[in-house]
């Protein structure tokens, strides 16, 4: 009897980086199952694309909940799972640090977890972060939290609650914090792949953080100097990877600094 085909998940994949990660996928032998908030074009970019499609967006629990039952429902697990929604907001303040850390790196964490019974064991889970996820912008103290090797998923989101809460008070600089959401978001994407590489060992399940580098995208701009092909491939160059790689943060396949 012939292998099952190796099935792969990518989130806010409607366009950018996430569509062209599932037309890599797609090509390197994968069911492809494209997602995105915007059902419309999801549905386009999935036709296009020749792959399947179902509407998630990364912030609801009904729409997690639905694709873990229909995953369920068609006795199927994903091999792969790549969270690559993601949202960089113009200015400032308590609204967009709730609204880009929410997308970012809760709904990231939410879908996640929403999906840990249907993905296989021997998986491979990808956080898509970014270089502004360095960090160096943080005070000693917060680098060190952010960096322990025994943080917990609790103490990570304890953690990002602080400096929810330091913006809401106008605290969040004398307390050692950026004031960027995104960064924020960022580095705690990669902590969370480091903290769900150890709590899934027992699995095999390999979990790591990648920098596309930047791309030329609605979010990067037309300016930027790598093509989508490009910081597509970083992506997928740790969804695919053999052997036990995991807890790490990469770019093109190459430890990247944190
Ligand atoms: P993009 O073209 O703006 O694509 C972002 C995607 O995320 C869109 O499909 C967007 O959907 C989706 N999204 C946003 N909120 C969502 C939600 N709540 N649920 C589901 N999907 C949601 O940007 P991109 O450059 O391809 O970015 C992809 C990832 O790479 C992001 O995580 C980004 O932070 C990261 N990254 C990008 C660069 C770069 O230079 N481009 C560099 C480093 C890291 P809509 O179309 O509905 O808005």
């Amino acid at each position: 009897m012939s292998n099952p085909r190796r099935v792969a998940l990518v989130t806010g994949a409607n366009q950018g980086i996430g569509l062209e990660v599932c037309r890599q996928l797609r090509a390197h032998g994968y069911d492809v199952i494209l997602t995105s908030r915007d059902e419309k074009a999801g549905r386009a970019a999935a036709k296009d694309a020749g792959v399947e499609y179902l509407r998630l967006d990364v912030t609801s629990e009904a729409d997690i909940k639905h694709v873990a039952e229909a995953l369920h429902r068609d006795k199927r697990k994903l091999d792969v799972l790549v969270n690559n929604a993601g949202i960089s907001m113009d200015g400032f303040n308590h609204h967009v640090v709730k609204t880009t850390v929410g997308i970012n790196f809760h709904g990231a964490l939410a879908v996640t977890e929403g999906l840990l019974p249907v993905i296989a064991d021997g998986a491979s889970i990808v956080f898509v972060s970014s270089g502004m996820g360095e960090l160096h912008p943080y005070s000693p103290a917060i680098r060190s939290r952010f960096a322990d090797t025994k943080l917990t998923r609790d103490k990570l989101l304890a953690l990002v609650d602080e400096f929810i809460e330091g913006v809401r008070t106008n605290r969040h600089t004398h307390e050692g914090w950026p004031s960027s959401a995104y960064r924020v978001s960022k580095a705690a994407m990669v902590a969370l792949a480091k903290v769900l590489a150890r709590d899934l060992s027992a699995r095999n399940i390999r979990v790591n953080a990648v920098c596309p580098g930047w791309v030329r995208t609605r979010m990067g701009g037309r300016s930027a100097p790598r093509s989508l092909e490009q910081g597509a491939k970083s992506v997928v160059w740790a969804a695919t990877v053999a052997g036990p790689v995991t807890g790490g943060f990469y770019r093109d396949g190459k430890a990247a600094n944190w």
